[in-house]
């Protein structure tokens, strides 16, 4: 008290108990000296309670240095005006407005004198204003649209940043500028502004609310179209336009490349040779393009709505439901075939229709697209070559005919000329006479041997060559080349350097008797284009790609690069008029052959020092190699009622007529493993034919492809025979085809068992076969072994 009346604060104590205002008294440390009664609506304590108290203690967290730092200026001397917060009792925030001002004695400050005012609802307020603009500007800025607002002069008073992006300015840029100059063309500035003014005076316009499309201009000059919607607002009685504006250049490019794109879609539709159509889920037309009326003659007009079906060949329709029924049963999703439409006119047109389901979303079929492609000109063709084909085919099948009983022909009076001519040979004859038996019989010989080979190539040419593929011991068909050439080089002074040992277990899949006449033909040929004490090489190997290759070398005349390329033709030969003999067709039936066996001739060679023919086969395995049965034995049992004898082992003989070597060794190998059968064995068919007249074998095998008389023409000389009759015959071949089969059955075969030979399969028929057959009594044993 004795303070307060120092200072003469009482007199402040009446004065604020009056006031409106929270007024209080600080000391220099900010204890309350005294606080008015409003004290307590702002911060909810008595104003009893406040005094003594600092008023760090009612200050938020927040605001306390700042506050305190205000205070401490008041404190120097320096009144001081500011804004902070304090703490309500029930502790919420209030903003409150703060002046303290230090009061002087004896020139220092005694006290600070302090005026608070509630500014809760002014800060609220302004804080919502804030945030209000601040939405609607990040409104403006989040649009899609340019949005410029202009006052009632036109000037612009916001754009925001879409603005920025389609126009090219900066906002700094247009904010306060006129937006007729900134933004419209020169040609819209006029109109804008009597339009700004008549609605000014008249309140009359023409755009308001409305969306138009006109031209704006960006800040690089280039004019571009927007779409343009303006509202307008009234502000203290003036208007105030919004304008938004939409860049249409992108949507403009847009809209010309579709018209574009469609202008070109539709000249394609209307100029393309094929029909486009579309269906409904009826089958009735939807769409068709120019097309249509070109190949059927129908307008599109009239067919539009039309069932597809009725355009169809009547022939044709059933198969044409049929061929369109998986698609519409969900099995297919596409379908083409060919079809004929009728036209117009009464005629028709073969089509390719190609046509694909429609489904919508849910899968439900919506119709059918697709094409109709006019083929009635390939149609026609096709129908042309089919009948040139089987022209060509019926004169080929002729001219083969021709050339096969030609050479029937021939050779029977060949036969006689040069059978008479041997026979002419052996009589008593003048050196000059025997000159010209000489010359006949050389002569008679090139003829028949020309007469074989042209025989031959028409055969082939006719693709009536048949081979037997199998294994074939490459040895054994060396040295029977070489028995049949080595004569022949012996006179021509050629030494053969040939080493069959070297070829021994090795097999390759090949025909062997159409092998041995193409190797033959190789090997003579370098006999006889070779020189005088000359050599022929013959080696063999595998080649990069794991074939097997014969190289015969020679050391003859060689060929030139332009004859190497025609050695293969038929009737080339280099030096038609030497005293070499030939046909010029050996090459080429031997390329052919090698053709048909899956395997590869060729050559290469040097003028003046020879050449190296090669050819090349598929290596096969040894047919005793084969897996079979260990001992080669198999017990059958023979059932014959009412006999139960011991088991007996009669004697049998076996012929079997079969060119391959290696197949005649396997056979052989086979019953060595039975003491009781004798094997003979014939490399050809009248061989086999004498032999089995002679020996009387139990039974034949009889290889079905063999050189000269075939197995099937030696089974008929066989059945005519009495002698021979009655031998039962297997065949055996490489040929499964149930044709020949069947062939064999009618021609009277046992049985027909395919090689490469199944040793059991092969066992099983003989016993049977001979079992059957068998007249024996002591045959009929209960268990036969073979
Ligand atoms: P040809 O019956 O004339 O021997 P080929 O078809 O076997 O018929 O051969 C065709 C031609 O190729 C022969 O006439 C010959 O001119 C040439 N020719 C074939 N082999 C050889 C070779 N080893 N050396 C030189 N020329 C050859």
């Amino acid at each position: 008290m004795e303070v307060q009346e120092q200072w003469g604060i009482h007199h402040y104590m009446e004065l604020f108990d009056q006031s409106e205002e929270i007024n209080y008294l600080l000391d220099r440390h900010g204890h309350f000296l005294y606080v008015n009664k409003r004290a307590e609506n702002i911060s909810g304590f008595k104003a009893d309670s406040i005094i003594g108290k600092s008023f760090t203690q009612l200050i938020t967290e927040q605001a306390l240095p700042q506050t305190v730092d205000y205070f401490q200026k008041a404190v120097q001397g320096l009144p001081q005006h500011f804004e902070t917060q304090l703490r309500h009792r029930q502790g919420h925030e209030v903003d409150i407005s703060v002046s303290v001002i230090p009061a002087i004695r004896d020139e220092q400050v005694a006290f600070i004198i302090g005026i608070t005012k509630d500014i809760s609802e002014r800060v609220y307020s302004s804080k919502r204003l804030k945030i209000s603009e601040a939405r609607n500007q990040a409104i403006l800025d989040a649009a899609l649209d340019c949005i410029v607002i202009v006052d009632d002069e036109g000037k612009i008073l916001e754009f925001n940043s879409a603005g920025e992006k389609i126009f090219g300015y900066r906002k700094d840029e247009v904010l306060g500028t006129y937006m007729k100059d900134m933004l419209l063309p020169p040609y819209l500035r006029e109109p804008y502004v009597k339009a700004m003014d008549a609605y000014k005076q008249t309140g009359a316009h023409d755009i308001l609310g409305k969306r138009m499309e006109v031209n704006f201009i960006r800040s690089s000059g280039e004019e571009f179209p927007v779409e343009l919607a303006v509202t307008v607002v009234m502000v203290e009685e003036k208007p105030i336009f919004t304008a938004y504006i939409r860049d249409l250049t992108d949507k403009k490019l847009a809209e010309t490349r579709i018209r574009e794109t469609q202008a070109q879609y539709h000249s394609v539709v209307d100029t393309i040779k094929e029909v486009i159509f579309q269906t409904d889920e009826q089958g009735r037309w939807l769409f068709l393009n120019p097309a249509w009326e070109e190949i059927t003659g129908y307008t599109i007009e009239e067919s539009l709505g039309q069932i597809c079906l009725q355009y169809v060949h009547p022939d044709d329709r059933e198969m044409n439901l049929k061929l369109f029924e998986p698609m519409l049963t969900g099995l297919k999703t596409e379908c083409r075939h060919e079809i004929r439409y009728v036209t117009k006119k009464g005629g028709f047109r073969w089509v390719e229709i190609y046509a694909a389901l429609n489904v919508d979303e849910h899968g439900a079929i919506k119709g059918t697209s697709g094409t109709l492609m006019d083929i009635t000109e390939r149609k026609k063709m096709e129908a042309s070559l089919i009948l040139a084909k089987e022209e060509a085919e019926t004169s080929s099948r002729a001219k083969s005919e021709f050339l096969s009983s030609m050479s029937h022909e021939l050779r029977t009076p060949m036969n006689a000329i040069l059978g008479f001519a041997q026979l002419l040979e052996l009589s008593d004859l003048s050196a000059s006479q025997q000159q010209d038996i000489a010359e006949i019989m050389k002569a008679g010989n090139h003829l028949l041997d020309l007469i074989n080979d042209v025989l031959d190539l028409s055969k082939i040419e006719a693709g009536k060559v048949s081979l037997s593929m199998e294994p074939v011991e490459v040895k054994e068909l060396v040295m029977d080349c070489i028995a049949l050439i080595q004569s022949t080089a012996a006179k021509r002074n050629v030494e053969l350097v040939l080493s069959p040992e070297k070829c021994r277990d090795i097999y390759v899949y090949a025909d062997y008797t159409r092998l041995k006449q193409t190797l033959l033909n190789i090997l003579s040929n370098a006999v006889k284009y070779n020189v005088d004490g000359g050599k022929v090489y013959l080696r063999c190997g595998t080649t990069e790609q794991g074939r097997f290759r014969f190289w015969i070398e020679d050391t003859g005349q060689g060929m030139a690069e332009d004859q190497l390329k025609q050695i293969f033709e038929p009737f080339y030969r280099i030096h038609p008029n030497s005293n070499v003999e030939g046909t010029g067709v050996g090459l080429s039936i031997a390329k052919r052959m090698m053709q048909f066996m899956e395997g590869d001739i060729g050559v290469s060679s040097q003028l003046h020092s020879g050449s190296t023919f090669w050819i090349e086969l598929n290596y096969a395995r040894s047919p005793l190699l084969e897996p079979r049965p260990d001992p080669y034995r198999l017990t059958l049992t023979y059932q014959e009622p009412n006999h139960a004898l011991q088991p007996t082992l009669l004697p049998y003989t076996v012929l079997y007529i079969e060119d391959n070597k290696a197949n005649m060794l396997l056979v052989q190998r086979i019953f060595e493993a039975y003491a009781h059968v004798r094997l003979i064995c014939a490399p050809e068919a009248l061989i086999g034919i004498e032999l089995a007249e002679i020996e009387q074998p139990d039974l034949i095998l009889m290889d079905i492809h063999l050189p000269g008389m075939s197995g099937l023409q030696a089974m008929r000389v066989l059945q005519s025979q009495p002698s021979t009759q009655h031998i039962p015959v297997i065949a055996v071949s490489a040929n499964t085809m149930s044709k020949s089969i069947k062939q064999a059955e009618a021609y009277g075969f046992k049985d027909y068992i395919t090689k490469p030979i199944d040793v059991p399969q092969l066992l099983e028929a003989i016993t049977r076969i001979l079992h059957t057959d068998q007249t024996c009594p002591a045959a009929d044993s209960e268990t036969s072994r073979l």
